[in-house]
């Protein structure tokens, strides 16, 4: 079973910078509800290949909710297929396929004080919740926006825009490569412990987003106020029931199959008494004997569990153990402190624990 999904038209396709490009979505009245975001959450957009039926991949949406806007913003991977793809054919009037918004990288409280850094296309996240909180929240906001040169700063007509609108919440530093080297981790600290009780979000190259990790956690940051989004391409396919991807899903198998999965240690076979909180309401199962994965066995029992990739690649899927322990298969995303608070990927979670008690809430 796949989440439905669904056939868009393009409405516009902008011309953001050399390498990146904004595409903004039609949606219509039937599926505003499907397509209802908060901050920080992306699209799944499935781009088409000759090779492989398709190639999904995720994008942040760069809009904000309240603009009634779903546009994403796609920069140029060297070497890279799908973004290239979609900066080279993707024009107004073109259909894409997409999974509806997904993502916990998302504030809990549009009010508070917010510190964003944005490392090149990672801003596309973070501009989002800046927008959002700006016009629906009442703290600061901060921008950190650290790019190669002044060319390649994607919404830099924008963020002047906020900043004249906001000028007593909201601050923007850019950082040049060109101008100020790269940034260190001492500079990033430094920045950083100015703002030292407001709550962050981070998103942009692996090393940049190392360096802002390092130094929240040096400066004692609790984790409930340090958050962070890794740009990664999909391996898999989430959109199952698409008749063109049937090949695709096929080679797929042979390749899972070639592939030693992970060690999940120790897992339980036992039924297990299981709790779920979703979306408000509440679960009980008795007979999850592991032979599934959690998502899969929700699935089996009707819950309309959040999910994405299937592969352990994005965090759609994330839930949080209140009780008892999951053990995953498959991990890409999950950090020591994600899983230290809890976090599993239901996708790839098996019980570890006879009794066990979760949540989506975050
Ligand atoms: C939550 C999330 C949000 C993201 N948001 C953004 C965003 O806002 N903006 C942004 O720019 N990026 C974003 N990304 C990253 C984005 O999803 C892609 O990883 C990125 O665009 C690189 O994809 P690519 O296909 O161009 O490059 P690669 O994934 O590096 O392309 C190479 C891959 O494509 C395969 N391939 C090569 N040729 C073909 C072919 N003909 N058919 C099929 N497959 C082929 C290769 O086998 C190889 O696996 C996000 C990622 C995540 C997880």
């Amino acid at each position: 079973m796949a989440t439905e999904s669904y056939v868009l038209n393009v409405l516009e396709v902008i011309e953001e910078t050399a390498d990146a490009k904004s595409v903004v979505f039609e949606v219509p009245t039937d599926l505003q509800e499907a397509f209802a975001y908060t901050p920080g959450q992306f699209l799944t957009v499935a781009v088409p290949s000759d090779q492989t039926g398709l190639a999904a991949r995720c994008y942040s949406l760069s809009s904000s909710p309240h603009s009634g806007r779903h546009q994403i913003t796609v920069k140029r991977t060297a070497d890279g297929y799908a973004s290239n793809w979609i900066c080279d054919h993707l024009k107004a009037g073109d259909t894409l396929r997409l999974l509806p918004p997904s993502g916990i990288f998302t504030p809990k409280d549009l009010n508070a004080d917010l510190l964003l850094w944005g490392g090149g296309s990672g801003i596309t996240p973070v501009i989002s919740i800046a927008r959002t909180a700006l016009e629906k929240g009442s703290g600061k906001v901060v921008l950190f926006y650290a790019n190669r040169d002044e060319t390649s700063v994607i919404f830099a007509d924008e963020l002047r825009g906020l900043v004249a609108e906001h000028p007593d919440r909201f601050t923007v530093v850019h950082w040049l490569e060109s101008v100020q080297g790269l940034p260190t981790g001492e500079g990033i600290k430094l920045f950083a412990s100015y703002f030292a009780d407001y709550t962050s979000f981070c998103c942009g190259p692996p090393p940049f987003m190392k360096a802002v990790a390092t130094a929240l956690k040096e400066l004692d940051i609790p984790r409930e106020r340090r958050h962070q989004e890794k740009f990664v391409s999909l391996g898999g396919n989430p959109f199952g029931e698409v008749e063109e991807v049937l090949a695709f899903q096929a080679k797929l198998a042979e390749v899972d199959d070639a592939d030693e999965p992970e060690d999940a240690g120790p897992t339980v076979t036992a039924p297990v008494s299981l709790e779920v909180e979703l979306d408000g309401q509440h679960y009980a199962f008795d007979d999850w004997d592991g032979t599934q994965v959690l998502l899969e066995f929700l699935e089996s029992k009707g819950v309309d569990a959040p999910f994405s990739c299937r592969e352990g690649n994005c965090s759609s899927c994330a839930c949080i153990v209140l009780e008892g322990d999951l053990a995953m298969k498959h991990n890409d995303v999950l950090d020591a402190d994600d899983l230290a608070d809890g976090i599993r990927l239901t996708c790839q979670a098996l019980p570890k624990t006879e009794v066990l008690k979760i949540s989506y809430n975050g």
